[in-house]
């Protein structure tokens, strides 16, 4: 469920905006003395969208599965619980389903990462009717479904592309009732982010053959997120007085294949811990309910400030130069 049964309950006026910003820690206070544990660490889920891949030099089988490997491996040596969300459109190749490319499913859950359904077409549900966004949905989970199963697994997660999740309340709960009925529960996002323009970015060096651009764009992604990672923190200061699980949006590209150790390292050096999505939804906050937002990529975080009557900052933009080379390849791909 969306709101894991509490939206409109525990906190009534929170839809209304009755619930000020100074009573958020003591709503919060309340609500920890009943659900346990308090994450009064640095803790983060890392998560990926788009699989089996996006942001690639060529799509070929190669370096499909090469991409894939080295992102595999990274994510295993540093201990990293991911979850990976699938569209189950990109399984297929001019019309017909390609074994190699489920294949590279296949590889994430043998190596210890559950997969999830981001729908079979990307599809945004503030743009289509509900029985069309259900459709879809259930039309993405067709192979990864079997898939999970085949490893002793269930299908459970389902990220919204774009982080749509309905323009009205209606369609928010609507949704609610659509993924409860299907056994899904949503994948929030906290650490919303540029990864996407810098694999735009990288993906199209490296196709042009610009080992010094694709270099240029490595050195600069690690830092980049520690921006992010700063501003993700300080919004969660604001509202809770303290660190709370942060959940990082990142995907299945082959920036993330090169870097994903490095980013990796960087988090562990600002005291973070790598947890797993259903540890990190224990934690209240992921019991707020959510209002609506028809701002592209908008975070849980940018939600919560803004149901408090915060007006949080956006998330950091890429530098210039990452745009720039990025081009029109730099579409959004949340
Ligand atoms: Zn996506």
């Amino acid at each position: 469920m969306l709101f894991a049964g509490r939206g409109g309950v525990l906190y009534p006026g929170w839809r209304e905006g009755n619930v000020k910003f100074w009573l958020l820690p003591l709503v919060l206070a309340s609500h920890l003395t009943v659900a346990a544990p308090i994450f009064v660490d640095r803790a983060v889920v890392v998560t990926f969208d788009d699989l089996p891949f996006t942001s690639v030099p060529n799509e070929d089988d190669v370096t499909l599965e090469n991409m894939t490997h080295r992102l595999l491996q990274s994510l295993q040596y540093a201990g990293v619980p991911a979850v990976g969300f699938v569209n189950e459109n990109k399984l297929y190749r001019e019309g017909n389903l390609d074994i190699a490319r489920v294949s590279l499913l296949r590889s994430w859950i043998k190596a210890g990462f559950d997969l999830g359904n981001h729908t079979f077409s990307h599809l945004s549900i503030n743009r289509v009717p509900l029985g069309v966004f259900e459709a879809d949905l259930l039309r993405g989970e067709i192979i990864t479904r079997p898939l999970m199963h085949d490893e002793g697994r269930t299908l459970r997660w389902f990220r919204p592309p774009f982080l749509h999740i309905g323009k009205t309340t209606a369609d928010i709960l609507a949704l609610e009732g659509v993924l409860h009925e299907h056994g899904y529960t949503l994948a929030p996002v906290t650490v919303n982010n540029s990864e996407w323009q810098f694999a735009a970015a990288y993906a199209k060096a490296q196709a042009q053959g610009d080992a010094a651009t694709a270099n240029r764009i490595g050195a600069a992604y690690v830092p980049y997120m520690g921006t992010v990672f700063t501003w993700a923190e300080r919004l969660s200061d604001d509202l809770f007085g303290h660190a709370i699980p942060q959940v990082l949006l990142l995907h299945a590209n082959s920036l993330n294949a090169d870097y994903l150790a490095d980013l990796a390292d960087m988090l562990k050096q600002r005291g973070y811990r790598f947890i797993s999505l259903a540890e990190a939804l224990k934690y209240p906050a992921y019991s707020l309910p959510l209002n609506v937002s028809q701002l592209e990529g908008e975070s849980w975080l940018e939600r919560w400030s803004r149901d408090v009557g915060l007006r949080p900052s956006r998330s950091p933009s890429a530098p210039g130069f990452i745009l720039k080379q990025a081009g029109r390849d730099g579409r959004s791909a949340y």
